[in-house]
C-alpha cells in the first residue's frame, strides 16, 4: 500500500466545525496565480450543457478541419463530411486554457452552491487523463479547479467553507473506493443507496481538505490505491471510470455566536442540535439563523468509450464498460429527447452504477460540461465520428440546475413540512396518472416506477419522523402527521413485483443486521468511563492489529499462488500413474476380447466345414446303401471300427442315432468317441454350440483326430482358462 492506512482528515475522525476554510486561512500559495475575472464566461448560468471537443496533437495533421465554434472531416478523408457545432472546439497540449474555456465556470457555480459535473469522454489515448488530471508540466482540471476553489474562498470574506474529497473507481460495475486501504475497498465495495436527489454512497471515505496540500495527499493516496488494485494498468483505466467529488458547504460568517475574533465559535461535538441522519447529508451544522449551502463537483475520467462500441470486445469486463457507457449514452439520449419534444418518457438511470450514481446531477440538477477528447489520425476516424455524435446528443439536454441550501433547524423543519406536501402532492398526482401509465411501460419501467413509488414514501416517512423526534411529544398531539399507508406504496405493483421489492427489502435488512451483528461482536469493551490513556492504547491495538491483518492478508495473497500450483502438480502426478495403469489394463482387455472373436471365427469355419462333409459323407452312406451292398460277416465293434451298415443301411443307422442324441456332448461319450472334449459347462456354451455335429466325427478318425488337436490347442480354451472372470 502506497498510502497512509488512514488519514488525519478522515471525516469520521475530525471536528467539522475546526476544519473550516476562509479566506484568512487559505494559504496564499495554494491559489491560482492566473485568476481572471473576465475570463470567466458564464456558462453554467445557460441551462445548456457545455460540449467541447478537444482534438489532442498527433504525428500526422489532423482529419479535421475546425474553426471556433465548428469541426467537419477533411473532405479529402471522408465521403459525407457533416458539420458539427459545439462550444469550443480545443487543440494543442495547453491545459489552461482547456480548464478556462470548459471547467472554470462549472467549478465557480459549485463554490456557489450548485452540483456540477464535468466529464471526459473519448476513445482510449484520446487525452482524457491528460485533459482531468495532467502532469507536472501541464496540470489537469483537477488541480486546478482545487486551486481555483481556495481561491474562491479567498475572495469570499463573509463565508466560511467545509471541503470534502471522495475518490472512487467503478471497474467491472463495482464501486472501489480509492482513498481507502486496498483490502477494505475489495472486501466491502461502496454500495449505492436511495434514488433521485438522495442518492448515497456508502462506505465511502471522505477526507477534509484544508490546502492543496491536503488535496494532493488524497489524490496520491487515490491513484497509489488504484495501480496497486492492477496488473494491467493500462487495461485497467481504459476500462474504468474514475470519479473524484469534492462535497463544498459554507455558511455565512455571521456575528451571532462568535467568538471575539470573527470566527464562529466551534460548536464541537457536544453542541444539540439537529444533524441530518444520512450519511451523505450536510456534515457542516446551520446556525443561528445561517443556511448551510451544500454542492458536490464532480470531475469524471470516463472508461474509453472504443468499449461502448465494439462489438469485437466480448470479455467479461468489456461486457459491464457497455452497460455503464451505453447506459450514460442513452440516459443521455433519452434525456435530450424529453428536453427537446418536451416529453417524460423513462430514463434508465438504474441501468448502471455510473448513471444511477449521478441521477440527482443529470437529472437536470446540476450543471454539467462535457469534454470530448479526439485522435487526429486517420485510423481513428471511425471512433472520433461516433464521440462527436455522442456530443450532439448530449448538447440537446435541457438543465434546471438548483441550488441546495440547508437551513437552520427551525427553518429546516419548516422545510421537512413542505417538502412532505410535495412529496404527497407528487404521490396522488402519479396515483391519478397510474392507470395511463402502467399501460403505457414496459415491466421493467414499471418495477422502476414502483421503485421510485417505494422510494417516495420511505422519503415522507423519514421525514414524517424526523419531525417527531424533533419536536416534543406534546407539540405533536393531535397530529395528523403519520406515515402514508402501506396501500398507497403499492398502488402500482402486482403481486409479483410485490414480492420481489418486499424480498429485496428484507435480504438488505438481514445483511444489514448481521453487519451490526459483526460490528458489535467486533467491538472493543472499555467501559465508558475509562481514562482517556486506556482509550488511546485500545485504539493503537486496533491500528496495530488492523496494519497486521492487512499485511497478512497481503502476504496470503502474494504467496497463495505457489502452495496452490504445488498440490495441483502433486495430485496430478499421483493420478497420471493410476490413469496410465487403467488405460494399459484397458488396452489389454480389448485385445484379449479381440482374440476371443478371431478365434471364435476359426472354429465356426472350422464347423461349417466339417458340416459340409458330414453331409456328403451321409449322402455318399445313402447312395451306398442304395446299391445294396451287405456285409453278412459280423465284425465286432471297436474304438477303431464304426458300427457297419445295419438292415435298414447307413442311412437308418444315421438317423437312429439322431433320434437318440440328448446332447451332442453325450452323444460323443455315448458312442465312445474319441474326440472327447471336456465337459466344459452343463449349459450350451457358445463353444458347444459351435461343436454340434462332432459326434459323426467318429467316422473319420483322421479328422476327428485333427479337431480334437484344434480343440485343445485353442487359445480360445487356454484364453478362459487363464482368465479369472471366465466362468468355470
Ligand atoms: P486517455 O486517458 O484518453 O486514454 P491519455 O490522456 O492517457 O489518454 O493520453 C494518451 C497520451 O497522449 C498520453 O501520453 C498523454 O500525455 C498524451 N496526450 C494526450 N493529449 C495530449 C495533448 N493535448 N497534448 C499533448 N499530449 C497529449
Ligand atoms: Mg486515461
Amino acid at each position: 500500500m502506497d498510502g497512509p492506512m488512514y488519514s488525519e482528515m478522515d471525516v469520521s475522525r475530525i471536528d467539522p466545525e475546526e476544519a473550516l476554510v476562509d479566506f484568512e486561512t487559505v494559504e496564499p500559495g495554494d491559489i491560482s496565480g492566473e485568476i481572471d475575472e473576465s475570463l470567466l464566461k458564464d456558462y453554467g448560468a445557460e441551462d445548456k450543457v457545455l460540449v467541447s471537443i478537444r482534438i489532442r496533437p498527433g504525428d500526422a495533421p489532423s482529419v479535421w478541419q475546425r474553426t471556433h465554434k465548428n469541426i467537419k472531416l477533411d473532405p479529402q478523408c471522408g465521403k459525407s463530411p457533416q458539420e458539427f457545432m459545439f462550444d469550443e472546439i480545443l487543440t494543442g497540449s495547453e491545459n489552461k486554457p482547456v480548464y478556462n474555456a470548459v471547467a472554470r465556470s462549472h467549478v465557480c457555480a459549485a463554490m456557489e452552491g450548485y452540483n456540477a459535473v464535468i466529464f471526459a469522454y473519448g476513445q482510449t489515448a484520446s487525452g482524457k487523463t491528460f485533459t482531468l488530471s495532467g502532469d507536472e508540466d501541464q496540470l489537469g482540471i483537477i488541480p486546478r479547479a482545487m486551486k481555483d476553489i481556495f481561491a474562491y474562498i479567498r475572495r469570499t470574506p463573509n463565508r466560511e467553507y467545509l471541503l470534502r474529497c471522495s475518490y472512487l473507481e467503478i471497474y467491472n460495475e463495482n464501486i472501489h473506493d480509492l482513498l481507502a486501504p486496498h483490502s477494505t475497498s475489495t472486501t466491502q465495495p461502496v454500495q449505492i443507496h436511495g434514488t433521485g436527489p438522495n442518492v448515497v454512497l456508502t462506505p465511502l471515505r471522505e477526507e477534509v481538505v484544508t490546502s492543496l496540500k491536503s488535496v494532493r495527499e488524497v489524490l496520491d493516496r487515490g491513484e497509489g490505491n488504484r495501480r496497486t488494485a492492477t496488473t494491467d494498468w493500462n487495461e485497467r483505466s481504459s476500462r474504468s471510470h474514475s470519479v473524484f467529488r469534492v462535497v463544498i458547504e459554507s455558511r455565512e460568517r455571521g456575528s451571532g455566536g462568535s467568538s471575539p475574533d470573527g470566527r464562529a465559535t466551534p460548536s464541537g461535538r457536544q453542541t444539540p442540535g439537529f444533524r441530518p441522519p444520512t450519511p451523505g447529508g450536510s456534515r457542516l451544522q446551520a446556525r443561528g439563523g445561517r443556511s448551510v449551502q451544500t454542492s458536490v463537483l464532480s470531475l469524471i475520467d470516463l472508461a474509453g468509450s472504443e468499449k461502448a462500441t465494439s462489438d469485437k470486445d466480448r470479455t467479461r469486463e468489456g461486457k459491464y464498460i457497455n452497460t455503464s457507457l451505453l447506459t450514460l449514452g442513452s440516459v443521455i439520449a433519452t434525456l435530450g429527447e424529453n428536453s427537446a419534444k418536451n416529453k417524460n418518457d423513462h430514463v434508465p438511470f438504474r441501468n448502471s452504477k455510473l448513471t444511477r450514481m449521478l441521477q440527482p446531477s443529470l437529472s437536470g440538477d446540476a450543471r454539467i460540461s462535457v469534454i470530448c477528447t479526439i485522435n487526429p489520425s486517420k485510423d481513428a476516424i471511425p471512433e472520433s465520428t461516433s464521440t462527436l455524435l455522442f456530443a450532439q446528443r448530449i448538447k440537446k439536454v435541457q438543465l434546471h440546475a438548483k441550488k441546495k441550501e440547508v437551513v437552520d433547524t427551525d427553518a429546516l423543519l419548516e422545510r421537512y413540512r413542505k417538502e412532505i406536501e410535495e412529496l404527497r402532492q407528487r404521490l396522488s398526482e402519479r396515483e391519478a396518472e397510474a392507470p395511463v401509465r402502467s399501460r403505457r411501460l414496459s415491466a421493467r419501467e414499471q418495477l422502476d416506477e414502483s421503485r421510485a413509488m417505494h422510494d417516495l414514501n420511505a422519503r415522507i416517512r423519514q421525514l414524517t419522523k424526523l419531525i417527531l423526534t424533533s419536536q416534543t411529544v406534546d407539540e405533536n398531539k393531535g397530529d395528523e402527521t403519520r406515515p402514508s399507508s402501506p396501500a398507497k406504496v403499492d398502488f402500482d405493483m402486482s403481486p409479483y413485483q410485490e414480492l420481489l421489492a418486499a424480498r429485496r427489502e428484507i435480504e438488505t435488512q438481514s445483511t444489514q443486521i448481521l453487519s451490526l451483528e459483526a460490528a458489535i461482536l467486533a467491538r472493543p469493551v472499555l467501559p465508558p468511563d475509562a481514562p482517556e490513556s486506556e482509550k488511546d492504547k485500545l485504539l493503537a491495538e486496533q491500528t496495530k492489529t488492523i496494519r497486521e491483518l492487512e499485511i497478512v492478508v497481503k502476504g496470503y495473497e502474494d504467496n497463495l499462488g505457489e502452495p496452490l500450483r504445488k498440490v495441483q502438480e502433486d495430485v496430478e502426478r499421483e493420478w497420471a500413474v493410476k490413469v496410465e495403469r487403467e488405460v494399459k489394463l484397458r488396452e489389454e482387455k480389448e485385445a484379449w476380447a479381440d482374440e476371443l472373436v478371431k478365434q471364435l471365427d476359426k472354429e465356426r469355419k472350422a464347423r461349417m466345414k466339417l458340416e459340409e462333409e458330414r453331409q456328403a459323407l451321409a449322402a455318399f452312406v445313402q447312395k451306398f446303401d442304395a446299391l445294396g451292398l451287405e456285409t453278412t460277416l459280423p465284425v465286432p465293434q471297436t474304438k477303431l471300427n464304426p458300427p457297419l451298415p445295419m438292415p435298414g443301411g447307413a442311412a437308418a443307422v444315421f438317423a437312429e442315432r439322431h433320434k437318440h442324441r440328448i446332447h451332442p456332448l453325450d452323444a460323443i461319450i455315448e458312442t465312445e468317441s474319441p474326440i472327447r472334449l471336456a465337459p466344459l459347462s452343463i449349459e450350451p456354451s457358445l463353444l458347444e454350440e459351435e461343436w454340434d455335429g462332432v459326434e459323426d466325427m467318429s467316422f473319420e478318425l483322421e479328422k476327428a483326430g485333427k479337431v480334437m488337436k484344434l480343440g485343445s490347442q485353442s487359445p480360445v480354451r487356454e484364453v478362459f482358462g487363464d482368465k479369472e472372470n471366465t466362468p468355470p
